[in-house]
C-alpha cells in the first residue's frame, strides 16, 4: 500500500494537469461560443507548414443550414502578406475567422493552409499554427503569469517578461500588487478590455506563430489604447500571414488587400487607395470614419451602457 501511494500521487497530478487543459479548452470555446463540434479524422495528419499561405476556395458557410451566412468567399493571404475584412455589424467578419480556426466546418468549398485542407489535419497542429487575438479575450481563473504562458506552455520566466513588454502590459502588471502572480479573470483582478487584449497579444508573441488572425476590439478601447494596441499587433504580425478583421478603417491603410464584406458576401476588394478611388462603399466607410462618427457611436454606447 505504502509503495502504492507515490505513483497513485503522481497519477493524481497529472489527472489534475490534464482536466485543467480541458477545462482551459472549454473555456476556449465557452467565450468565443462555439461548441467543440469539429473532430478530427482518423486519417488526421498534422498540417505541414512550409510559408504560411492561406486560402478560402468558394467558401460558404452556415451555423444553421436553413441560414446561410457566407457566400462564395474567395480569396488568399499569401504567406507574410495582410489580408483585412471589414464591413457592417453582422456581415459575417468574424465568421471567416472562427472557419480559420476551424471551430467549425465549411458547407461548401475548402479552405487551405499550405495547400493542405484545414479539414484533413489535426485540430492541434492547425491551431499551433495559428495564434488568435479574439474581440473578447477570455482569462482563465489563474496567475496573470499562467494566462501569458498559455500561448507556449513551458515557457521560461524571462520570455513571458519579454512578450509582456511588447504588448504594452508588462509595467501593468510590475505595478500590481503580486506583479505576475496576481489572479485574473472572473474570480481574480478584473482587466480592462484593452488589458485582456494586450495580454491575449503578448500570449500571441509568445506563441510565435506562422498565421495571426486578429478580430479587433470595436468601441471598449479608447483611441490612445487602441493606438498602443496597433503598434503591439503590428510587431507582431511582421513576417508573418495575417488576417485582420478590422474596425478602424485606420488599421487597413496598408494591408496587401481589403475585403470589403456585405451580408456574407465580399462586394468590393483591392487596396485602399483603389477602393477610395472607385468610390463604393469603402470609400463611404472611409469618409464616416474620418468625420468622426465611429468615435460618436462609441460615446452613445457608452452613455446607453452607463
Ligand atoms: P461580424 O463579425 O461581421 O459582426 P459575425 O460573423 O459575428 O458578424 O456574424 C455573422 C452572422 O452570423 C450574424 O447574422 C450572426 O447573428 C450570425 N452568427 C454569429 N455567430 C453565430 C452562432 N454561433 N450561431 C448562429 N448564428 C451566428
Ligand atoms: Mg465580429
Amino acid at each position: 500500500l505504502i509503495q502504492l501511494s507515490v505513483p497513485l500521487n503522481l497519477l493524481g497530478t497529472v489527472y489534475r494537469e490534464i482536466k485543467q487543459s480541458l477545462v482551459d479548452m472549454e473555456a476556449m470555446f465557452d467565450l468565443l461560443d462555439q461548441p467543440p463540434e469539429v473532430m478530427d479524422k482518423p486519417d488526421a495528419r498534422p498540417l505541414e507548414i512550409s510559408d504560411g499561405h492561406v486560402e478560402f476556395d468558394n467558401v460558404d458557410f452556415g451555423y444553421d443550414p436553413r441560414r446561410p451566412i457566407l457566400h462564395g468567399i474567395e480569396f488568399a493571404v499569401p504567406a507574410g502578406r495582410r489580408v483585412a475584412v471589414v464591413g457592417p455589424s453582422g456581415a459575417g467578419k468574424s465568421t471567416i475567422s472562427r472557419l480559420l480556426f476551424r471551430f467549425y466546418d465549411v458547407t461548401g468549398g475548402a479552405i487551405r493552409i499550405d495547400g493542405q485542407d484545414i479539414r484533413e489535419v489535426t485540430q492541434d497542429s492547425l491551431r499551433a499554427a495559428i495564434g488568435i487575438v479574439p474581440q473578447d479575450t477570455v482569462l482563465f481563473n489563474d496567475t496573470i503569469f499562467y494566462n501569458i504562458a498559455y500561448g507556449r506552455p513551458g515557457a521560461s520566466a524571462e520570455e513571458v517578461h519579454e512578450a509582456a513588454r511588447l504588448a504594452r502590459i508588462h509595467d501593468f502588471i510590475m505595478a500590481l500588487p503580486d506583479g505576475y502572480d496576481s489572479v485574473v479573470g472572473e474570480r481574480g483582478l478584473k482587466l480592462s478590455g484593452g488589458e485582456k487584449q494586450r495580454v491575449a497579444i503578448a500570449r500571441a508573441i509568445l506563441k510565435q506563430p506562422r498565421i495571426m488572425l486578429f478580430d479587433e476590439a470595436t468601441s471598449a478601447l479608447d483611441t490612445k489604447t487602441e493606438r498602443e494596441i496597433q503598434t503591439s499587433l503590428a510587431e507582431v504580425a511582421r513576417g508573418r500571414t495575417t488576417l485582420v478583421v478590422a474596425h478602424r478603417l485606420s488599421t487597413v491603410v496598408d494591408a496587401d488587400e481589403i475585403l470589403v464584406l456585405e451580408q456574407g458576401r465580399i462586394v468590393e476588394r483591392g487596396r485602399h487607395a483603389d477602393l477610395i478611388r472607385a468610390g463604393g462603399a469603402y470609400a463611404v466607410m472611409w469618409a464616416r470614419q474620418q468625420a468622426g462618427g465611429d468615435e460618436n457611436e462609441a460615446a452613445e454606447a457608452e452613455v446607453r451602457a452607463a
